[in-house]
């Protein structure tokens, strides 16, 4: 029996997730963690029979406290506690934002398995991250659909062979628009993505193309490939999920319907592959996929990611918290659309990058970027 704690347990991964633990007689869920949603953790938490619980929300965990018998932790730092003394054999971090980070860092600390769909923490700490694995020993298997194709087809991969990595992007509601044609995207526009269903930051992120920059530094990350080594594509199908070019010729392909489900299971059984209720893709109706490059000049987030990639340090996590305020605002109607680029872009300027040292280092950037863009929106009300 493999325990498994969610955190993030209310969110698009988060259920997913519990949908796959509830469905195997080998996973149990130990310990979930949320936001504020406290009314939805506890459902699910006597649903799965969960005696440990967190909220982030010290108002959301005293409502929890009135109607759940079991333990309520509060807090980030409860958050953290629940991961160190929790026993997990695998922490599932579907948390969004680099709030995620210690989360990350604890369930390394704490010797467990981590599937990773907090794929932000990676962005802002990847260092950091990655020497915690190291030190662990332990498993890190990415729950983002693409890095999961990804690492499904470098397994086995000789040393030397691999030349390349393709990651795939739908190009999100947006796709073949112009710059201008978007000045007045409603937030209604921007969530109407066409192939995925995910929470509201990463479908903002999706119809940026700032997801798909935060995923080339995720893959950069986790599976050492240089940057200019990592292209984007875009296939509007979300049927082919990643790539991987070999010395030789061969590409090799992920392929199936774009359901999270079966990403998270790989994760939560890893080396298994257990059944989920999602088909291989039936071949017998005509299949059309298309690829096309990507536009840099309208969706400029893209193009922002990579170079604070390439320039390192801070910069990953100044424009990752950049882009968490900047979506924000933009979900609370106080931006429009363009905007987000433009404050990230403006963050990265004036947040000088400086080699990562620490996490405490990383987490004082991430409250300068969050700042130049709060003091940019309210100047601009
Ligand atoms: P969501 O908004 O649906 O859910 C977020 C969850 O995190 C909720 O349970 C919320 O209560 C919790 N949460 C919010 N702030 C928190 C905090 N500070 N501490 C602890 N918990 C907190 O988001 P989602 O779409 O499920 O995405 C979660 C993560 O997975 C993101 O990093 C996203 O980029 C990544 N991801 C999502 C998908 C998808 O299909 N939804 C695909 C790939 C990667
Ligand atoms: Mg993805």
């Amino acid at each position: 029996m493999r325990s498994v704690a969610v955190l993030g347990a209310t969110g698009s991964i988060g259920t997913q997730a519990l949908e796959i633990v509830g469905a195997h007689p080998g996973l149990r869920a130990c310990a979930l963690a949320a936001g504020s949603d406290h009314a939805g953790l506890v459902a699910a938490a006597r649903a799965h029979g969960v005696e440990r619980i967190a909220l982030v929300d010290p108002q959301a965990a005293a409502a929890a406290r009135a109607a759940f018998p079991g333990e309520v932790l509060e807090g980030p730092d409860g958050v953290e506690r629940l991961v160190a003394e929790g026993g997990a054999d695998v922490v599932l971090n579907a948390i969004v934002g680099s709030a995620g980070l210690r989360a990350t860092l604890a369930a390394l600390a704490a010797g467990a398995d981590l599937a990773l769909a907090n794929k932000e923490s990676l962005v802002a700490g990847g260092e950091l991250v990655m020497e915690a694995v190291r030190r662990s020993g332990r498993a890190m298997l990415p729950v983002d659909s693409e890095h999961s194709a990804l690492a499904q087809c470098l397994a086995g991969a000789p040393e030397g062979a691999v030349t390349g990595l393709v990651i795939t992007a739908s190009g999100g509601p947006f796709r073949g628009r112009t710059a201008g044609s978007l000045a007045d995207a409603t937030v209604a526009d921007a969530l109407a993505h066409p192939t995925w269903s995910m929470g509201a930051k990463i479908t903002i992120d999706s119809a940026t193309l700032m997801n798909k920059g935060l995923e080339v530094i995720e893959a950069h990350h986790l599976f050492g490939v240089a940057y200019e080594d990592i292209d984007v594509v875009v296939h509007p199908q979300s049927i082919v999920h990643g790539m991987v070019r070999y010395r030789d010729g061969a590409l090799l392909a992920h392929v199936g319907h774009p359901d999270m489900r079966v990403p998270i299971s790989w994760a939560l059984t890893f080396p298994e592959r257990a059944a989920t209720p999602v088909p291989t893709l039936g071949l017998t109706a005509p299949l059309r996929l298309e690829f096309e490059p990507p536009d840099l000049a309208t969706f400029r987030c893209l193009a922002l990611a990579r170079a604070a990639g390439r320039e390192g340090g801070t910069a990953p996590s100044v424009l990752n918290a950049a882009n968490e305020a900047a979506v924000a605002s933009f979900l609370d109607g106080e931006i429009g659309f363009l905007d987000i680029a433009a404050l990230v872009e403006r963050a990265l300027d004036e947040v000088a990058a400086e080699p990562l040292a620490s996490l405490e280092q990383l987490e004082e950037a991430d409250a300068r970027a969050r700042a130049v863009v709060r003091d940019a929106v309210r100047t601009a009300a």
